[in-house]
């Protein structure tokens, strides 16, 4: 089954194909002129948004996605901002960088919503998936995109119990990837979209 894939970005398809692969879903881009005014307050209105554009355009079945890095210490920002936080993907690391400088308090998520509708746009079905860890001092690593970099992996990224949270904090940095030091299999294992997707394909195939 065919589904257009709300987005201009061909990585992203590709990311979310491959986790898609061994389905019978293939996800395709949207027609040209998918340009959505994304001015929702929530990851949820954003990906409705976006899936409702991606369904007018192509009249077809349509998923969306939207995505970002909350950070405790920064009230939950750059979140639904987190594209638009600085001009560059590395200005973006290095303003987050500076905010935080000197703080303790490191904890983050990066937070996906998926939002699936019919060909007229109503929604069949509504997501997230959240992946827990912290900014670490310095970036490292070089796969990925975005904030990669510089978001290390607690855990396997679910909600950690605040036992585990303290087990963290003894360890400390050491031993913990971010998420750019990862292969794609290990990041989508664990990622915040990885885990949306994989509700969105089980409600698909059911
Ligand atoms: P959008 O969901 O395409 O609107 O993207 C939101 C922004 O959040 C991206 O441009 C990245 O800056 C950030 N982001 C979302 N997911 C990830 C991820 O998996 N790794 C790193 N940055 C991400």
């Amino acid at each position: 089954m065919k589904i257009t894939f709300a987005t201009g970005n061909a990585h992203k398809l590709q990311e979310i194909n491959e986790i898609s692969a061994g389905t019978n879903v293939e996800f395709v881009l949207p027609p040209e002129g998918f340009d959505p005014v994304e001015d929702g307050q929530t990851f949820e209105e954003n990906s409705l948004i976006k899936a409702r554009e991606a369904a007018r355009l192509s009249g077809m079945i349509s998923l969306a996605d939207d995505s970002g890095l909350c950070v405790d210490a920064l009230n939950g920002a750059p979140g639904i901002h987190s594209a638009r936080y600085a001009e560059t993907a590395q200005a973006r690391i290095d303003k987050l960088l500076l905010e935080l400088e000197g703080k303790d308090n490191r904890r983050a998520k990066f937070v996906c919503a998926m939002t699936l509708v019919d060909a007229e746009g109503k929604v069949l079905f509504q997501t997230r998936g959240e992946c827990h860890g912290e900014i670490a001092r310095e970036q490292s690593g070089a796969n990925g995109f975005g904030y990669d970099p510089v978001f290390l992996v607690e855990g396997n990224g679910s909600v950690a119990t605040n036992q585990e949270v303290i087990n963290l904090t003894k360890v400390g940095a050491g031993g913990k990837k971010t998420m750019a030091e990862m292969s794609e299999d290990e990041k989508n294992e664990i990622s915040h979209r990885g885990r949306a997707l994989r509700e969105v394909l089980e409600f698909l195939t059911k």
